[in-house]
């Protein structure tokens, strides 16, 4: 639910102490955890609905709006160039707008370049096509070591590339925000968009995880990532 700064309003990515900023409140994300804590003394919130609400936009309506991107790529080769060409307008055709969801690009993955996404600096994230980022994508842990180490981050997510396979390692910015197109999986030749889409998962459009079709939609299953080595 809650930004711990606003990309749009501090210039982030010129500042000098980008590694320990999360570990601090930025006045937004302190006057809405006061106001939460307020809310539920006073019995007027159950913290529960407040998580359950979260769970929702982190899990279930956001990302769904990048699987229908997904699947739409897929199938329709037309909408995969215009993707390519102009992310954005493409992504906006299927109704998918808003704050937090410009300046998008699109990279797809294959058998020999794997892409995955990381917002070095703080938590830059297409709201628009996933919802909200999971907490791990803006762990100090994650943020610091999936650039220097990716293959082994990789690998606490449970996705181990093959070593011919070569690893990109995306940053997103306030000016530019990566989705990630995963491999259409093998076998899914009868399945309908809807069907597709419903395989794809978050993780999978962050670049940590493939689509498999044996979780159909299922949770994905956040590591309990290490912190990075001195
Ligand atoms: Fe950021």
């Amino acid at each position: 639910m809650v930004q711990e700064h606003d990309p749009h309003t501090n210039d982030h990515h010129n500042h000098g102490h980008a590694h320990d900023h999360d570990n601090h409140l930025g006045p937004t994300a302190a006057r809405v955890r006061a106001l939460e804590s307020l809310l539920v003394a006073k019995g007027l919130v159950d913290p529960a609905a407040v998580d359950a609400i979260i769970d929702t936009y982190e899990n279930k309506v956001g990302p769904r709006n990048g699987a229908k991107v997904v699947a739409r790529a897929w199938v329709d080769a037309a909408f995969r160039r215009w993707l390519e060409r102009d992310a954005n307008a493409a992504i906006a055709s299927l109704g998918f707008t808003g704050r937090q969801g410009e300046h998008m690009r699109v990279v797809f993955n294959t058998p020999e370049i794997h892409n995955v996404v990381v917002c070095t600096l703080c938590s830059c994230y297409p709201w628009t096509v996933l919802g909200l980022p999971p907490t791990w994508y803006k762990s100090p842990a994650y943020r610091s070591r999936v650039v220097v180490e990716p293959r082994r981050v990789l690998a606490e997510f449970g996705l181990v590339l093959n070593t011919a396979t070569t690893v990109i390692v995306r940053d997103s910015t306030a000016e530019l925000r990566w989705l990630v197109i995963p491999e259409r999986p093998a076998c899914t030749e009868t399945l309908d968009e809807e069907a597709l889409a419903r395989l794809v998962t978050r993780d999978a459009m962050i670049g940590t995880a493939r689509v498999d079709t044996r979780l159909a939609g299922g949770p994905d299953h956040p590591p309990d990532l290490h912190e990075p080595s001195a």
